[in-house]
C-alpha cells in the first residue's frame, strides 16, 4: 500500500484549490479539509452575534463559544463545515461573510483557534488541506506542498460563474473587488500571511483545465518531496 501523506494546497483566493484538493482525496482516498470554511463559520459567528474584533477579550470569549465539525455530505460525499452543530456549508459562501473573512481570519487568537484543530485532523495523515498557510504554518513537513496561482481575471471569472449561479444579482465588480482585497490583507498580515512555501510546487492554472490540473498533481504525489 502507497504511504498515507499530506498533502498542502495554499495560493490565492478563487484559483481552484478546493476544486483540485477535492479531485485528489477523491481519487487518493483521503480526507478532504477546506481550512477556509473554518474561518467563515467564525466569522458569521462574530458577524451574528455582533462581536467586536477589535476587543481580545471579546474576540477570546467568543471563541470559546464555537464548536467546529465536518461532516460528509450523504448527497455529494462531499464534508459540509458545521457551526455549534448547525450546518452553514451554503451560508458562508455569501460575499457578507467573504467582505470580513480576511480581517478576522487576521486576528492571532483566531489563527491559533482555528490552526490547532487543522494539525489535530492531521494526525493520522491522508489528507489534502486547502487554505493560505497550511504549508507555511499548519503543516509545515508536509510531504507534498503545492501553490496554486491562476491569473486575476481567471479568477474573478470563475468565481462569479459560481456564485451567479446561486444568486443572478451578484455583481462581476464587487467579485473582482473582493478577491483583490482578500489577498491583499491576507499576504501582509503579520501573522501567517499567505506566501509560497520554499518547498512548495507552484501550479498555475489559467491555461489548464481540471483534468490536466488533477494529472499533474497525481504525478507529484508520486515524487513526494520529504
Ligand atoms: O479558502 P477561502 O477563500 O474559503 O478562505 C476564506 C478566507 O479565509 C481567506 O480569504 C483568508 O482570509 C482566510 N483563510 C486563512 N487561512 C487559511 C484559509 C483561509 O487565513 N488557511
Amino acid at each position: 500500500m502507497a504511504k498515507r501523506i499530506i498533502i498542502t494546497i495554499d495560493g490565492w483566493s478563487s484559483c481552484g484549490k478546493s476544486t483540485l484538493a477535492k479531485q485528489l482525496a477523491k481519487e487518493l482516498g483521503y480526507t478532504y479539509i477546506d481550512s477556509g470554511a473554518m474561518y467563515r463559520a467564525i466569522t458569521l459567528y462574530f458577524l451574528r452575534n455582533r462581536i467586536d474584533w477589535t476587543d481580545d477579550m471579546e474576540v477570546k470569549n467568543a471563541l470559546n463559544e464555537i464548536h467546529l465539525h465536518f461532516e460528509p455530505n450523504n448527497k455529494f460525499g462531499e464534508s459540509e463545515i458545521f457551526l455549534n452543530d448547525e450546518n452553514v456549508e451554503y451560508l458562508i459562501r455569501d460575499l457578507i461573510i467573504a467582505d470580513k473573512v480576511s480581517d478576522i481570519a487576521a486576528i492571532a487568537s483566531v489563527r491559533t483557534f482555528a490552526v490547532t484543530q487543522q494539525q489535530k485532523m492531521g494526525h493520522n495523515k491522508a489528507i489534502v488541506m486547502d487554505g493560505r498557510d497550511i504549508g507555511t504554518t499548519v503543516f509545515p513537513s508536509a510531504e507534498l506542498k503545492i501553490f496554486m496561482t491562476a491569473d486575476i481575471a481567471t479568477r474573478v471569472e470563475r468565481r462569479f460563474k459560481e456564485m451567479f449561479e446561486k444568486n443572478p444579482n451578484v455583481v462581476l465588480e464587487d467579485v473582482k473587488h473582493n478577491l483583490e482585497m482578500r489577498d491583499y490583507i491576507d499576504s501582509h498580515r503579520e501573522v501567517s500571511p499567505l506566501k509560497k512555501a520554499e518547498d512548495a510546487i507552484v501550479l498555475d492554472n489559467t491555461n489548464i483545465d481540471m483534468d490536466q490540473q488533477l494529472k499533474i498533481a497525481l504525478d507529484l504525489v508520486k515524487q513526494p518531496i520529504h
